[in-house]
């Protein structure tokens, strides 16, 4: 029975969120995480031990993932993103991306920690794949090791350094397929933490010196249950990336900013770049500098949990909507609740990990 909402001509005054984030027509991207499943274990987003995953039966299907996209699309959503976990373990990857390409999104892109590019880059650009990030968090391979998770604080000096150099290997033959397979402009997200990697900024920047690639510092955020979580209050790992800025500029001189529409992406990153470089650096200040009244977006998890932000707040199960087919009117619905549930600005920490949320 569809109820006849009578028509407001005049509504109570609203904060001008009420066209914000609360709205349908303030959604642009769906993040839509296939898998919790992951090949790392990175210290900003998993505990040591790593997480208990979901089984894998709990997973939406290629066709469920596809129908809520498809939702989204009628309403107005023009970007659709593919994250994890790591999306690459998904063996289905391929049937999800092309489901997602017909759908004809302005912009079709994938978040990975590229270990598997150099065998799947090419497949991915053929399915309709448009854009990369990949996420790197060191230059230094004994380092990578450690907040990848591939190397254990007992480990001994050399075993770090093996497994840090492979891992540089990979993204290394993963940045190469991916060029020679087509992709331009990939973005590359590295999550600052203080005390471990925060002295690399510089080393970072200098990527964009001759590659037209985008060079995205993240404030790190305290999200579920991560080995950086365990002790945050007492040694809280987030750096301010106006700290960050000033570091670079004290090696590169003042950084010139850049009109965020020349930036693919509806990304919330703040763009700027070094003087006669041929790429970017963007700043990504959730911490410091929360941008929740212009947040576009929201977040399908791999289980069927609608989110309306990284952080707390709301989560609509749509699986109803789902069974026993997808019903596109009430995912609508659900959409519509989702998104008055943004908080006006997120909570210091978040009650979800990174890897069940695909950041
Ligand atoms: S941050 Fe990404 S790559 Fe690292 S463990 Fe989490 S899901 Fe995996």
């Amino acid at each position: 029975m569809i109820i006849a909402l009578p028509v407001i001509l005049q509504g109570p005054v609203r904060p001008n969120f009420a066209q914000g984030p609360r709205s349908l027509s303030a959604l642009k991207l769906l993040r839509l995480s296939v898998t919790d499943r992951c090949n790392l274990r990175c210290m900003y987003c998993m505990p040591q031990q790593g997480v208990e995953f979901a089984p894998k039966s709990d997973s939406l299907s290629p066709k469920q993932i596809i129908a809520v996209a498809h939702a989204a699309v009628d309403i107005g959503v023009t970007h659709l993103k593919i994250t994890g976990g790591e999306p690459t373990v998904r063996p289905d990857l391929l049937e999800i991306t092309r489901g997602l390409s017909a759908l004809k999104p302005a912009d079709l892109s994938m978040t990975t920690n590229g270990l598997s590019l150099h065998r799947q880059a090419t497949q991915l650009k053929d399915a309709g794949i448009d854009r990369l990030t990949i996420s790197w968090d060191s230059l230094q391979p004994r380092r990578l090791a450690r907040i990848a998770g591939a190397a254990l604080a007992t480990d001994s000096s050399q075993v770090c350094y093996d497994r840090g150099m492979k891992l540089l290997e990979q993204l290394q033959q993963g940045f190469d397929a991916a060029i020679s397979a087509g992709f331009k402009k990939i973005k590359i997200n590295t999550v600052v933490i203080g005390n471990v990697n925060d002295d690399e900024v510089a080393d970072f920047a200098r990527l964009t010196l001759e590659n037209d690639w985008t060079v995205r510092f993240i404030e790190y955020m305290p999200l579920g249950d991560s080995q950086l979580t365990a002790n945050y209050d007492q040694s809280p790992s987030t750096v301010d990336n106006q700290l960050i800025i000033r570091r670079i500029e004290s090696v590169f001189g003042s950084l010139i900013p850049v009109n965020r529409d020349k930036e693919a992406g509806v990304g919330p990153a703040e763009v700027y770049r070094i003087q006669n470089s041929t790429g970017r650096i963007g700043f990504i200040s959730a911490m410091s500098q929360p941008f929740c009244e212009t947040c576009n977006r929201l977040r399908l998890t791999s289980k069927g949990e609608l989110r309306a932000c990284l952080f707390d707040g709301g989560e609509v199960d749509i699986l109803p909507a789902l069974y026993p087919s997808p019903d596109p009117r009430k995912l609508v619905e659900l959409m519509r609740q989702c998104v008055l549930e943004k908080p006006e600005v997120h909570s210091i920490r978040g009650n979800r990990s990174m890897s069940q949320l695909g950041g």
